[in-house]
């Protein structure tokens, strides 16, 4: 596929009514995406500006400096790509505002420009990243790309004194890292309906379970007439009280009875009750009776775009949507918030997924390959609620359809879950604390 795509990390100040001042440069934006196994960082900026960039290892990371700049957006955050872990910044004490983005694996700096404002866009730094060897990445330490000098700082750094300027970029971060909104950082308008934010060590999650079917849709009815909707429903309760004991979560269903529930009617549900995460779960069919396994699924982009769309459209637009109380933005504003919100949580979903993937095998439960898979299910689509749904195994293979009706097997499960939910949270908290 060609055609790439953007995951978002940013929020957007410049949309209050008072213009930036002419000369302030500021961060408004860090966005990347994956182009033909490149991965292209834009880093959204109030005006042109000059950049440097570069590598360093022991861990392998990519620098881009750029002159003393203000954040507009969250000064560090996780990343979930195949390259990068993450970025963080820091004020340097020569003028120079340092971004540096660790690496999962070498890569090294294949391209990198600057773009001038356009009608949609600011201005913006590019930098492509490609996949490398280590061997290839370390033969590239001594690279610059971008203006070596950086003009528009108060002077000239080596670019071989890095280590102590790196540590005390980290002091700096220490002190001066601001706590960033758990686990959305859209720094917007939450609906008033919301309850008022707790700090991120005393507040208690609310996560919402979302039992698959019910009532006149039974759902996939696999060997011995077994029903998905009451196989969903059965998990979905030990999962809840297993949660609820941890004493470390708030829990709802989006249904405890044998009743149809409509998948909007879920999504309005979670959002009323101010969800951290939502958890739909189902069981699958097939006509293979050998295949058994569970697997995970998050948005696929495509699904995530058409949906944005979708919302940004008609009724919806007079609403709170995603935190963005958006009768109060233009329509052009609105499309680019929603799509922001979506795409921040599309990232959060796939971090739950990944952890969920390794609890389940730490907890040996069964995997399809390539377990964690995207899809557009409409249940997935609230922009706001990090969300995933698993399909928690095959009602086509009588073997598992022992499993998922046994109590043991919904114990085991949801132990798994619970230790894949609390790993993404540990995470959330640990990276505020960046
Ligand atoms: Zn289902």
């Amino acid at each position: 596929m060609s055609r790439w795509f953007f995951i978002f990390f940013a929020l957007f100040a410049l949309f209050a009514a008072t213009p930036a001042a002419a000369q302030a440069l500021s961060v408004e934006g860090i966005r990347f995406g994956d182009n033909a196994g490149k991965t292209r960082l834009v880093i959204d900026l109030s005006r042109s500006a000059s950049y440097r960039a570069f590598l360093l290892p022991s861990p392998n990371r990519l620098v881009v400096d750029i002159p003393q700049a203000q954040w507009k957006i969250p000064r560090s955050r996780f990343i979930t790509d195949d390259l990068l872990k993450g970025y963080r910044s820091g004020a340097l004490d020569d003028g120079v505002t340092r971004i540096v983005f660790d690496l999962k694996k070498p890569g090294i700096i294949s391209g990198s420009f600057t773009l001038p404002k356009s009608a949609t866009a600011r201005d913006r730094i590019v930098i492509d990243l490609t996949p490398s060897s280590q061997n290839l990445f370390n033969a590239r330490l001594e690279d610059v790309a971008g203006d070596r000098d950086l003009k528009g700082a108060s002077k000239t750094l080596s670019r071989q004194d890095n280590g102590s300027e790196f540590r005390q970029m980290q002091n700096r971060l220490a002190a001066e890292a601001a706590p960033v909104a758990a686990p959305t950082v859209l720094p917007l308008k939450k609906p008033a309906s919301q309850p008022p934010a707790k700090s991120a060590q005393t507040r208690k999650y609310t996560i919402i379970i979302d039992p698959g079917h019910g009532g006149q849709d039974p759902g996939a009815v696999g060997t011995g007439g077994v029903r998905e909707k009451n196989i969903t429903l059965s998990t979905a309760r030990a999962l809840k009280k297993m949660l609820e004991e941890s004493g470390r979560y708030r829990v709802y269903l989006t249904r405890d009875s044998d009743k149809f529930v409509r998948l909007r009617e879920r999504l309005d549900f979670s959002r009323k009750k101010g969800g951290d995460l939502f958890i739909s779960i189902h069981a699958d069919k097939i006509g293979r009776t050998n295949v058994r396994g569970a697997s995970i699924y998050t948005l696929s982009e495509t699904a995530s775009d058409a949906e944005t769309a979708r919302l940004a459209e008609g009724e919806n637009k007079a609403g709170v949507v995603a935190g963005v109380d958006l009768s109060e933005e233009s329509a052009d504003v609105a499309d680019i918030l929603l799509d922001l919100a979506m795409r921040e949580k599309m990232n959060e979903s796939n971090l739950l997924a990944k952890y969920l993937e390794q609890s389940l095998k730490s907890k040996k439960v069964k995997l399809l390959p390539n377990s964690h898979r995207s899809a557009g299910f409409a249940v997935l689509k609230a922009p706001d609620i990090p969300s995933v749904l698993l399909e928690i195994g095959f009602l086509s293979n009588a073997e598992e359809v022992k499993l998922l009706t046994s109590s043991q097997f919904q114990s085991r499960i949801s132990a798994a879950i619970m230790e894949g939910v609390d790993a993404y949270f540990r995470k959330i908290q640990a990276l505020q604390k960046i």
